[in-house]
């Protein structure tokens, strides 16, 4: 059996904070606690939840962006969260991101050519000069911009076109994987549909493994593989996207997407209202973290931590019902 591209086992991230007079106490953020998944070559898979999970924090941490706490992160059999410099700058050309506003990410200063030669020239990809502008100009045809543009700057792009500039420098460096961080997320609808098909066709010509990070079931629904539900720095249920989409097993999935619009305009879904707010991460419920506002909430919940579980094929779902209750 092959060994998947990427292994996530059990990361953790917890940040301090300081508090207290003085700062002097220290309490933490449990921003991610206890995280796995695989993603396989050319697959995609979707980490979804609202705002503040921590499916952000994963994706970074992956990019080692920043020191786990604990856990292991394995590209290609190899461990990333401890490889000494040296191994870390092969593995950062073979993971790539494509982060939400690709105007922050592009220096201002610099020409879309350079923009795009940088990560060809930092990873010694080009053989010669001749090589490096084959290749840059290679890259607008492969995002479908025109090769006149080259010589522009990011400001004289729409938010679509910068986009596409975020996914061609991330090319560049002929990654394995892309992490996708809200890339479609400030993107107009009709804009969001062009990215999302550029991908899922790059995907498909490169066989790019994508993490696909978003709040937005409705388009996660279109173009992924496999979906993870993230909740308070927790997976809560993970399934391929056919079963998720017609049968979720977690409580919170169901209400994620009973709020996501169905095609036909004509048809409604029963939107779940979940009561009270997101709990803190400082300091998260204890026993099933979702307990606060599930509305199937028993006695076990509160205090019982129910672990991610095979319920039918490969939906895993972490909580103690054994289904859930018909509507
Ligand atoms: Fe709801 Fe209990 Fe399941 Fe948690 S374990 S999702 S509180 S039923």
């Amino acid at each position: 059996m092959s060994i998947p591209l990427l292994q996530v086992n059990d990361l953790k991230k917890h940040f301090p904070v300081k508090k207290g007079l003085f700062g002097r106490q220290t309490e933490f953020v449990y921003a991610v606690d206890g995280v796995s998944f695989e993603i396989a070559r050319g697959e995609t898979l979707s980490l979804v939840g609202e705002s503040g999970c921590g499916k952000s924090t994963v994706g970074r941490a992956i990019l080692r962006l920043f020191d786990v706490t604990s856990g292991q992160v394995i590209l290609d059999g190899q461990r990333i969260d401890d490889a000494l410099p040296s191994t870390m700058r092969q593995m950062r050309r073979r993971v790539q991101v494509v982060f939400q506003d690709p105007f922050s990410s592009l220096n201002p200063r610099m020409r879309i050519r350079d923009i795009l030669a940088e990560p060809i020239r930092n990873f010694g990809l080009a053989k010669s000069a001749i090589d490096l502008e084959t290749r840059v100009t290679a890259l607008m045809d492969t995002v479908r911009l025109p090769r006149e543009a080259l010589n522009r700057r990011p400001h004289e792009f729409s938010g679509g076109q910068r986009q596409r500039i975020g996914i061609a420098r991330a090319l560049a460096a002929e990654p394995e994987l892309i992490v996708c961080d809200e890339a479609v997320s400030a993107l107009d609808v009709s804009v969001k549909a062009q990215i999302v098909n550029l991908l899922q066709d790059l995907q498909r010509e490169f066989g790019l493994a994508l993490l696909f990070i978003s709040h937005d079931l409705a388009i996660v629904e279109h173009m992924t593989h496999r979906v993870a539900v993230m909740y308070l720095g927790k997976i809560v249920e993970v399934a391929p996207r056919r079963e998720i989409f017609a049968a979720p097993r977690h409580p919170y999935t169901k209400a994620l997407l009973s709020a996501v619009p169905l095609p036909d305009p004509g048809a409604k879904r029963n939107p779940i209202i979940l009561g009270g707010d997101v709990p803190s991460p400082i300091n998260p419920p204890s026993g099933c973290r979702f307990h606060t506002r599930c509305p199937y909430v028993f006695d076990r919940c509160r205090t019982e931590e129910p672990q991610l579980r095979s319920t039918e094929g490969e939906q895993w779902v972490a909580c103690h019902l054994d289904a859930l209750p018909a509507e």
